[in-house]
């Protein structure tokens, strides 16, 4: 499914990158989901997502809002592809913001060569990756992690490792370390002109439902907090005009407060 860019007032673009939609039970493995022939009913216990990284493209930076599964298709890495259908390469991405490592929002940072040597998925992109985050997601491994797969990051030279609670990243992008989702779980805000951040909450805030019920969920590590944050975010968000990105929406991905 190709979900249409948007247009801010301000002029920044953001577009979807929609992976499709998946199932994902106990197990915590993402089975495709094709909505013409497979039948919810056929997966009990199962929830059905999205998952759509963002691309957010100003006059300052190519920025990637996580990375999607890492799943390929014919050799090409799925989120290189559904970039390219949109005009970029994944060369031009400046910036890759990630909010925590799981991997259907970490899978896509990489791909493995032909000698089966770990490749970042976007060299010209400066990773941010919060550093507690990395040294959990390590002790902890599969199959919430996939620890394999990650262990160059920590010598990659273009990963900046965030080590704050919160702060700014070149004046203009902001993050804050939240425990909600998961342990050094981080959300971001992309201040725009006129003040209108971008918003995006990942796993805090991953559909435009949850916003608007509350109710604590059994597969967060804090489940009351996210659900404060969310109360929190989406009072801010109508006040100020916030874009909220969900990243795991079936529907509306991309959601602006008028
Ligand atoms: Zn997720």
């Amino acid at each position: 499914m190709i979900i249409e860019p948007v247009i801010t007032k301000d002029g920044t673009k953001i577009i979807p990158l929609s992976e499709g939609e998946f199932t994902i039970d106990s197990s915590k493995v993402m089975v495709p989901y094709n909505p013409e022939t497979d039948n919810l009913a056929d997966r009990p216990g199962s929830l059905l997502v999205e998952v759509t990284p963002f691309l957010v493209v100003n006059k300052k930076d190519v920025i990637l809002l996580d990375a999607g599964l890492g799943y390929e298709i014919d050799g090409e890495l799925q989120i290189h592809r559904t970039l390219r259908k949109h005009g970029y390469e994944p060369d031009d991405v400046t910036k890759v913001l990630v909010s925590h490592l799981h991997k259907d929002h970490a899978g896509g940072l990489m791909y493995k060569d032909k000698y089966n040597d770990p490749q970042p998925a976007f060299k010209n992109a400066v990773y941010f990756v919060h550093r507690q985050a990395f040294d959990y997601s390590m002790e902890t491994g599969y199959p919430k992690y996939l620890t394999e797969e990650f262990e160059w990051l920590d010598s990659y030279n273009k990963v900046f490792w965030l080590t704050d609670e919160d702060g700014t990243i070149d004046n203009y992008i902001h993050y804050k370390v939240t425990n909600g989702h998961s342990p050094f779980h981080q959300v971001f805000w992309i201040e725009e002109l006129n003040g209108r951040p971008i918003f995006f909450g990942a796993d805090d805030a991953p559909q435009y439902k949850q916003m608007i019920k509350k109710f604590s969920a059994k597969y967060d590590y804090d489940g009351k907090r996210s659900m404060e944050l969310r109360q929190e975010w989406w009072d801010a968000g109508k006040e100020n005009h916030w874009t909220f990105l969900f990243y795991h929406d079936t529907r509306s991905a991309v959601f602006q407060c008028e």
